[in-house]
C-alpha cells in the first residue's frame, strides 16, 4: 500500500476483529490494489471484495498495455493500418481521454505512448534525442480518430500509439465502486495505487486518505485528507523512474518535449469522478503549480495538493483550511 498508509495502520490495529469491517489487497494493474468496507453479513463482505477484484483483473486484461493479448494492444498493433474496431467500454474510455486532452490542452494525452514506449524505467532505457524528436512528431492527441457508430479507434499516422495508464486505474475504481454500491455496500475503499474513491463515509467520520511525502519512506504520510464520498488521484515522480547525471526519468511524459517534468512532485486532485481525478492528476503534474492550479480552480467541485520540487505545499481554493 503506498499512499493510503494511515488507513492501513488503523486497520492493522483492528481489522476483522471488528464485525463488520473487511479488507483485502491483490496485486494487480502492476500496483496494489485494496479495498476495505462495511458489510455486517461476513459472507457477503468478503463476496463483495471478491467481486472488485475481478472487476480489476477483467479492466487489466482489456487495457494493460505490458501484455499482448489485450484489446488495447490490439488498437497499439493495428489502428495506424486501419480502424480497428473495440468494446464499448474501452472506446469509451479513449473518447474521455481524449477530451481530457482538450481540457488540460495537450498537458494528458494517450498519444504520449508514441514516445513513451521508448522508456524502460525498470531497465534504465531512454532514447537518443533525434529518435526521441521523430517520436513526439506523431505525439497529438487531435490525430486520433473514433468512429462512434462503427465502434473504431484509427491513428492516421505511422507510429502513434495510445496508453491509458494515466487514466485506467481511475476507471477500475469507479466500477469497483459501482459494484460494491449495488452489492447494497455503504462504507467503503477501494483503491488501485495512486487512484482512490471513497464510498459513504467510515460509519460516522470520513475516510482520511493520506497523500505520502514524495521523498519519504514508502510509509511517510505529509498530509491526510478527510474524505466522503469523492474520488482521489496522486500522480508522482517516485513510482518508476531512475536518476542519470542527476536527473530524474520518470513515468510522467511532458507530451510536448518528451521530458519528465522536474518542478513537481506529488500531484493530488480530489473530486467527484474518479477517471478525471486521474486524467487530471497526471495532467497537472504535467502543466505545474500555476497552470494546474489555474484549471484546476476552473472545474467546478475538483481540488488539488500540489507538492513541488522544494517541498513546498500548493493547494487550490476549496482548501483554504490548510492554507492557515
Ligand atoms: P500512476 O500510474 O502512478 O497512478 P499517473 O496516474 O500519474 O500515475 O499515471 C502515470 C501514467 O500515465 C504513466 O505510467 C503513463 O502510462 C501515463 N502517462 C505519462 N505521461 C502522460 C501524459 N502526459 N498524458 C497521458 N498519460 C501519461
Ligand atoms: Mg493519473
Amino acid at each position: 500500500m503506498k499512499r493510503l498508509v494511515l488507513i492501513l495502520l488503523a486497520l492493522g490495529a483492528s481489522g476483522n476483529a471488528i464485525a463488520g469491517w473487511h479488507s483485502a489487497a491483490q496485486d494487480i494493474f502492476g500496483t496494489e490494489v485494496s479495498v476495505q468496507l462495511w458489510h455486517d453479513d461476513n459472507r457477503a463482505g468478503v463476496d463483495a471484495i471478491s467481486a472488485v477484484f475481478d472487476e480489476m483483473h477483467r479492466i487489466d486484461a482489456l487495457m494493460s498495455t505490458w501484455r499482448d493479448d489485450t484489446e488495447m494492444a490490439a488498437v497499439n498493433a493495428g489502428a495506424a493500418a486501419t480502424p480497428v474496431e473495440v468494446s464499448v467500454e474501452l472506446f469509451e474510455l479513449i473518447r474521455r481521454a481524449l477530451e481530457l486532452g482538450t481540457l488540460t490542452r495537450g498537458a494528458f494525452d494517450i498519444t504520449y505512448a508514441s514516445a513513451g514506449f521508448l522508456f524502460d524505467y525498470r531497465e534504465r532505457v531512454r532514447p537518443g534525442q533525434a529518435a526521441l524528436d521523430d517520436a513526439l512528431a506523431v505525439v497529438d492527441y487531435r490525430l486520433v480518430r473514433l468512429d462512434r457508430e462503427a465502434c473504431t479507434v484509427f491513428f492516421p499516422r505511422a507510429g502513434m500509439r495510445i496508453d491509458l495508464g494515466g487514466i485506467a486505474k481511475g476507471h477500475a475504481v469507479e466500477r469497483g465502486v459501482k459494484i460494491l454500491r449495488k452489492l447494497g455496500v455503504a462504507h467503503a475503499l477501494v483503491s488501485a495505487g495512486g487512484d482512490a474513491r471513497v464510498l459513504g463515509d467510515r460509519r460516522g467520520r470520513p475516510w482520511a486518505v493520506g497523500i505520502r511525502n514524495p521523498r519519504g519512506e514508502r510509509d511517510a504520510v505529509y498530509a491526510t485528507l478527510p474524505l466522503v464520498d469523492e474520488a482521489i488521484s496522486t500522480s508522482g515522480d517516485y513510482e518508476r523512474y531512475f536518476e542519470e547525471d542527476g536527473k530524474r526519468y520518470h513515468h510522467i511524459i511532458n507530451p510536448r518535449t518528451g521530458d519528465s517534468p522536474s518542478d513537481v512532485r506529488s500531484v493530488s486532485v480530489i473530486g467527484p469522478d474518479g477517471v478525471r481525478t486521474d486524467g487530471l492528476s497526471t495532467g497537472v503534474f504535467v502543466l505545474g503549480v500555476a497552470d494546474g492550479l489555474e484549471l484546476i480552480e476552473s472545474l467546478a467541485g475538483y481540488e488539488a495538493v500540489i507538492i513541488d520540487a522544494e517541498l513546498q505545499l500548493h493547494v487550490s481554493s476549496g482548501f483554504d483550511s490548510l492554507k492557515q
